[in-house]
Order: C-alpha cells, then structure tokens, then sequence
C-alpha cells in the first residue's frame, strides 16, 4: 500500500486527490492536509466583493472529500521534508512514497508599510466582504483599485475587480459621482499574455472611464490619511481601496529547501517534478520561466491541469499504467468586464519566442461560461 501526501487542499491539490482516487485502487492511501476547514472558489471572490454572491456560495467544506475516501487532515503544515517526502502537520509528522507540494502563494500585505492597515485585500474573503460594504454605499469620491507587487496570482482578476466596480456604480447610477482608477506595479494588463491580450484590457478600461496607471510601485499607505504613496513620489488619495498585495513564497516551503530566497519552488515544467524524486510541486507555489523571459502566470487554470498531469504520473509510477501526460502550457481565463458582459482568452503559453494567446470578442456568453464553469467547480466534487 501507498500513501500519497498533498500539501495543500486548493484549486491543485483538490485537482491531485480526485484524479488519483479514481485512478489508484483503493488500498492506496490519499491524504490531503490543509489549514483551512473550507475549499474556496476564488474566482467567485470578485462576485462577493460586488454583491452577487455571499460568503456561503463560495467555500464548501473540505471534511466532504473523506466521503471519496479521502484522508483530510484539518491543520498548518509547519514543516516539509523533500528528501523525506514527510511533513509536519499539527503535532503529526507524515510521511508518504509521493509528496505534492500545493501550497499556493502566501499574502503578505506587511510588505508594504500601512497596507495590512486597510481591509480592502480582495484576495481573501474577509477583504472581498469589506470592499462590498463600502461599495454598495459609497456615492462620491474615488475607488483605487491597487496591484501592489508583482507577481500575483490571475493576472486578470485586478481588472475585472475595476470593471465589475464600474458596473456596479453604473448600475446603482452612482458612476458619476464615484472615478475608478487602478495603480499597477506592473507596465501592461496580463503582458505575459502578449500586446493583442494587454491591448484589449486596456481599451476595454477606457472604454468604462478607468484610468489606469501602469507602472505605479506603491511604497506607503497611510490608511488615516487615505493616501497611497508611490515609489516616483507620487501620490493618490482615495475613498475606498481595493487591492492586491503582494505574495511570497510561503515560508514553510522556503524553510524546507524547496525554493531559494525571494523564489518560487523550481519544477520541471512538463512534469512538476522537483529535483527531489516523487516530490512534486504544482500551481501558485511554482516558478517557471518562459522563452520570452517572463514567468508562467500564477492561475488557477494551470494549478488545476498541473495536478491532473501529477495525478497520471503517480498513477503510473504505482500502478504501471501507461501515460504520456505532460503539462503542456495551455490555458485559458474569462475576463469579467461588469454588467454581465465578459471577454476570453486562450492560448498556448509555452510556445516560443513568445506565447500564442488569442483574446476573443467580448460578450455574453463568455459571462454565463464563467458562471457555468463556477457551477461545474462544485457539482465535480461536491
Ligand atoms: C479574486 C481571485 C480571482 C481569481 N480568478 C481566477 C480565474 O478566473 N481563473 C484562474 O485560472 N485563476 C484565478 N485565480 C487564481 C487561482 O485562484 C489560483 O491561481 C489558484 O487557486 C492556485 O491554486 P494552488 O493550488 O496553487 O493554490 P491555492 O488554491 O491558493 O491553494 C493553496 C492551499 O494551501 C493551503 N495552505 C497554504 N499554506 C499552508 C500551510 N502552511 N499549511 C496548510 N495549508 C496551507 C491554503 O489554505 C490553500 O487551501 C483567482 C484568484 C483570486 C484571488
């Protein structure tokens, strides 16, 4: 008997656990360890930070993934050993013949004096209710939505935050008493994606009156004041700040070898597999450098195809099934631009010099595909 370990309960470690169950016999043990209770689906944060979905509707309990057969274990990992394949979980050292590393990216407003100040990090649940209950009253000033560190994770969501704000107000005809703007540490929207993807969302903020500041490293909050400060000297007061702070590698990965300082967990790109044999790491945890120079966006699409990829090759190497599963680089993410309307994009990243994204025409439909895939998230597991 085998006993696979999935560090972390997100968008790809669930991917890993499911895709092995159905795969492995069942005297294969699987355990998932997570510190959190709930899975949460975080695309439907930007749906509960504008009043379209409750708190209910985007999390389910973990505790209903032992009913696949499913070891869960409720507790932080507080150590991990590669070489070992083990981690430390509660009081519990585990130890497994594959190790998945799933931990996702850890959010670490302190990096930024002042930010952790502010409630408005959509990131988390707790910040996407914070940033409603002010929208849903607000009727002058200006909202600043504020990316404040590259890189993170969806390189989309920012965007659709300031759009879907921007419906919101429209809707509620409060727009034109209340500007939107959005800070972005960054020089394009989604530029790994290529100009037509960047030009796209750029057009599609002017088009709803967003201004948009590329380029903006903010260096200051000062939450009393209301002020933003920016590494140029700049500065920008506002009403209501939504933001993105910035993300790290979390220190128990760090702490255990697995990426170097200031890094993300380094991973053979078509088959997540460390330098550690039968250690693999997948998702939001990862680094993985394109031709063009940029690294692979951190989404939740590819954490997903990731740990199915990771799911066949720990199949196989059990059970001598054949696969020719490879983590091919394609992807694909719905670009919320409020009012029910969405754009798309798709394409290979992993193609050189430079990756090959068409983003399509923007409409409806691409909304109710969004909504559609949310459904299809939970009725898959739940
Ligand atoms: C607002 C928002 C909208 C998004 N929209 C999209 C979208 O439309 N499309 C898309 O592709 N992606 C989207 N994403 C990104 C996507 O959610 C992530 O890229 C994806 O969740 C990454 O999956 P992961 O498994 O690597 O990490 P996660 O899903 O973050 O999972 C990591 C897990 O590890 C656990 N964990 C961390 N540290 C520890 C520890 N020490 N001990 C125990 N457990 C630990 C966490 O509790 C968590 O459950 C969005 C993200 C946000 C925030």
């Amino acid at each position: 008997m085998a006993r696979i370990l999935i560090a972390g309960a997100g968008v790809g470690g669930l991917a890993v656990a499911h895709r092995l169950r159905r795969q492995l016999p069942a005297e294969h043990e699987i355990v998932v360890v997570d510190q959190s209770p709930v899975h949460i689906f975080w695309p439907s944060l930007l749906w509960l930070m504008t009043g379209t979905r409750e708190e209910r509707q985007v999390q389910r309990p973990l505790s209903a993934l032992k009913e696949r057969n499913i070891t869960v274990v409720n507790a932080p990992i507080t150590a991990l050993d590669p070489a070992e394949k083990s981690i430390v979980a509660g009081d519990t050292r585990w130890t497994g013949d594959a190790l998945v590393i799933a931990l996702g990216a850890a959010l670490e407003p302190k990096v930024v004096p002042g930010l952790a100040d502010e409630a408005g990090n959509f990131y988390t649940v707790a910040g996407a209710q914070s940033v409603w209950e002010l929208l849903h009253t607000i009727d002058q000033g200006r909202i600043v939505v504020l990316i404040s560190r590259i890189p993170f994770k969806c390189p989309a969501a920012p965007y659709e935050a300031a759009m879907l704000i921007d419906g919101v107000l429209r809707k509620h005809r409060r727009r034109e008493r209340v500007s939107v703007e959005l800070f972005a540490a960054e020089p394009a929207p989604m530029g790994v994606a290529g100009q037509q993807v960047s030009q796209s969302v750029i057009t599609a903020l002017a088009e709803r009156g967003i201004a948009y500041h590329p380029n903006h490293v903010v260096s200051r909050v000062d939450s009393g004041g209301h002020r933003l400060e920016f590494s140029d000297g700049a500065a920008v007061h506002y009403d209501l700040l939504a933001y993105v702070p910035p993300h790290q590698v979390p220190s128990v990965v760090a702490e255990g070898g697995l990426a170097p300082a200031g890094g993300w967990v380094e991973v053979n790109r078509e088959t997540m597999e460390t330098s550690f044999p039968n250690v693999f790491a997948i998702g939001d945890v990862t680094g993985i450098m394109l031709a063009l120079g940029k690294p692979l966006p951190k989404a939740g699409v590819f954490a997903h195809r990731q740990g199915e990829v990771v799911a066949d090759l720990i199949a196989r190497r059990l059970t001598g099934i054949a696969t020719s599963a490879i983590f091919d680089g394609m992807g694909e993410c719905f670009i919320e631009m409020g009012r029910g309307i969405a754009g798309f994009a798709r394409g290979n990243f992993y193609a050189e010099p430079t990756p090959t994204i068409h983003a399509y025409k923007p409409g409806r439909h691409w909304h109710a595909g969004k909504i559609a895939f949310e459904r299809h998230w939970w009725s898959q597991w739940w």
